[in-house]
């Protein structure tokens, strides 16, 4: 479980790298988006500052004009009052005028109109020199004293847009008597505010309460007297206080604008001086487009590598799990294996052993990892095991199959057979053997007793006729080299058949067995062997043996079973005994025909023995000397 979701978890790791390279992308770009964004606004703040110290000090500089033409106006209405509208009175004024118009730049012209519209100061002509006399008829239908301000007019005289500045007076008797007038050009407005250059597309417009522009900078001549009282700035209640700050779509080029409004005090005229948003943000645009490229390369780089590593995460997760996967089928086949499969390091100690080492060898894997690896072989077997291992380091031997004994935890030993590999590293270089050892104990067992079933007789134990035969031959061979003497017994029971009619054919096999024993116990030496030649009859082999001692061996056989008591009625001694016959040659002495010549002899010796009547020994030489007995007869 805990694996699996450790899997799980290991899976969504490349996930979540992507998921973080993103989000620091992510968070670069808007964090640096937001600070570009801002940078924005004291821009727009300093703009809206400068718009509001330009309005300030451009309605002071109308309020101020406004100021200058009233106190003229103000004056002549008083003369007026005074002294009447006489000529010479007009004359005078007329001259006053003349002189103050001259001395003030501001000032585009100064007119006395009396209360029928006849325009006084103007020489030679009495008629307006306006497009527009609403100011005239203002002063008429109104009682009031104070100055009036009057929409943009063109002067008839030169053409030039105006403002107008008008008091009324009166008549002693307090009726309209006429009307003052005093004008201030447009274009000198214009001009003026020419030098507040706040930007190459800003602008300065000076507009009448109810909207008419009375100047603007810049195109004056294009703007003068139109009317803008249904934009917001004089609709939109938000816009009404004295001053303020407007964002707004020109209605005059369509162009986006900060602004600054004042409203005069004083006077019925607004203020508006705005700059061109876009021309005001081109250099902060310009600048935090260039950061962000960088920003965006710095970005695109961090998510190229952010790409590649991920993709590297994700290429190593797959091989771990292709590694985890190979390890697993490993195990599987390892652990299910009923060998035991080890792995020997470098050192000759085990890094890996399979758990079947239990049934094996009969020690857990966790007790045998880590000790060497050769500990358990046995020591007869060692040397052998230690030179393949050693050829394997070498690099002389791949692979190898060596069999040997070694040490079984339970059992006193076992045999195994060892199936060997060299593995190696990327590079080449060898790291280790692979070992699958395999218990062959039953095996051998059975090929021993196979071995054995080859060479020895079924009933009775001792070697078969087959056997006999083999080793006469190498007997023989070596008494032949050596010059010894090589003895030769045939022991036969006597009256067997007798034996077996009596007692039946098992108990028959029975006395063989106890025969064979007897027989059997009498062999004393390494080389000696005893066989069964056939039948109830047996031969023993006496390398290095002489005629006498073979003759005391053979004594001793025939008195041993005769001492047995084995109990055989129609023997005439009521128990079992045997008949031997003895012969020993020396092969390299004697002119013989080879080891059938021995038996032959030590055969006839049997029948000698028999003949004498048995239970009996028989030497060959006896027989020789019975035979030359014989024919001396
Ligand atoms: P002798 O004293 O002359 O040797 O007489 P004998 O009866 O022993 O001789 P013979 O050769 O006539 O008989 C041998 C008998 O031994 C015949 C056979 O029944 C018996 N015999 C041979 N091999 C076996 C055997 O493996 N088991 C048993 N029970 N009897 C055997
Ligand atoms: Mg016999
Ligand atoms: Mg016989």
């Amino acid at each position: 479980m805990n694996v699996v979701s450790q899997r799980v978890g290991s899976s969504r790791l490349p996930l979540r790298a992507a998921a973080f390279v993103v989000l620091t992308c992510v968070a670069i770009l808007s964090i640096s988006g937001w600070r570009e964004w801002a940078a924005r606004d004291p821009v727009l703040k300093g703009a809206e500052t400068e718009m509001a110290n330009v309005a300030r000090s451009l309605t002071q500089h109308a309020e101020d004009s406004l100021d200058l033409l009233d106190s003229g106006v103000v004056g002549v209405v008083s003369r007026l009052e005074m002294d009447g509208t006489d000529l010479a009175t007009i004359t005078k004024l007329r001259s006053l005028l003349e002189v103050r118009k001259k001395a003030i730049e501001r000032i585009h012209s100064l007119a006395i109109i009396d209360e029928h519209g006849n325009w006084l100061t103007s020489p030679g002509t009495i008629a307006s020199t306006l497009s527009d006399d609403a100011f005239f008829r203002y002063h008429q239908l109104s009682p009031k004293r104070e100055a009036h301000i009057g929409h943009t007019v063109k002067s008839l005289l030169d053409g030039e847009w105006v403002v107008t500045l008008s008091r009324r007076f009166n008549k002693p008797d307090g009726s309209f008597g006429g009307v003052v007038l005093a004008a201030i050009s447009s274009k000198y407005l214009s001009h003026f505010y020419e030098q507040f250059e706040i930007g190459r597309n800003s602008s300065v417009t000076l507009m009448h309460g109810d909207g008419f522009i009375i100047a603007r900078n810049p195109s004056n001549e294009q703007f003068v007297g139109r009317n803008v009282g249904d934009t917001p700035l004089f609709r939109d209640p938000s816009l009404q206080p004295p001053s303020g700050t407007s964002h707004f779509k020109s209605p005059l080029d369509g162009v986006e604008r900060v602004s600054f409004f004042k409203r005069s005090g004083r006077y019925p005229f607004v203020l508006l001086a705005t700059v061109d948003k876009d021309e005001l943000l081109a250099p902060w645009r310009a600048a935090a487009t260039s950061r962000l490229l960088y920003v965006l390369a710095l970005v695109m780089l961090i998510a190229v590598i952010g790409a590649v590593l991920v993709r590297q995460l994700q290429r190593g997760q797959h091989m771990a799990a292709a590694l985890v996967e190979k390890e697993a089928h490993f195990r599987l086949l390892a652990e299910g294996s009923s060998d035991m499969v080890t792995r020997i390091g470098l050192d000759e100690r085990l890094r890996y052993v399979s758990p079947s080492s239990n049934r094996v060898v009969g020690w857990r894997a966790n007790q045998l990892i880590g000790t060497p690896a050769l500990a358990g072989v046995h020591p007869e077997d060692l040397p052998q095991v230690q030179a393949i291992i050693d050829a394997m380091k070498r690099g002389e031997k791949d692979e190898a199959r060596v069999t040997y004994r070694n040490v079984h935890r339970q059992k006193s030993e076992v045999w195994l057979e060892s199936t060997m590999r060299v593995t190696r590293k990327d590079n080449g270089s060898a790291d280790g053997v692979v070992a699958i050892s395999r218990d062959i104990t039953e095996q051998k067992k059975l090929e021993t007793r196979l071995e054995t079933l080859a060479i020895e007789d079924s009933l009775t134990g001792l070697a078969n006729r087959r056997r006999f035969d083999e080793r006469l031959n190498e007997e023989w061979a070596r008494a032949y080299r050596d010059r010894s003497s090589l003895g030769l017994l045939m022991i036969d029971v006597d009256h067997f058949k007798s034996y077996n009619d009596e007692y039946g054919h098992p108990a028959g096999d029975a006395c063989l067995r106890v025969v064979a024993k007897i027989i059997a116990a009498e062999v004393q030496r390494v080389g000696d062997l005893a066989a069964r030649y056939g039948g109830e009859e047996f031969a023993m082999l006496l390398p290095n043996t002489d005629a006498a001692g073979c003759g005391r061996i053979g004594e001793r056989i025939r008195s041993a079973v005769r001492d047995a008591g084995l109990v055989h009625a129609s023997n005439p001694v009521a128990s079992v005994t045997v008949s031997v016959g003895g012969a020993a040659c020396r092969p390299a002495l004697e002119r013989t025909a080879g080891t059938g010549s021995l038996v032959e002899v030590a055969d006839r010796a049997l029948y000698a023995a028999k003949d004498a009547g048995r239970d009996r020994l028989m030497m060959s030489g006896e027989v020789m000397n019975l035979l030359l007995k014989a024919s001396g007869q």
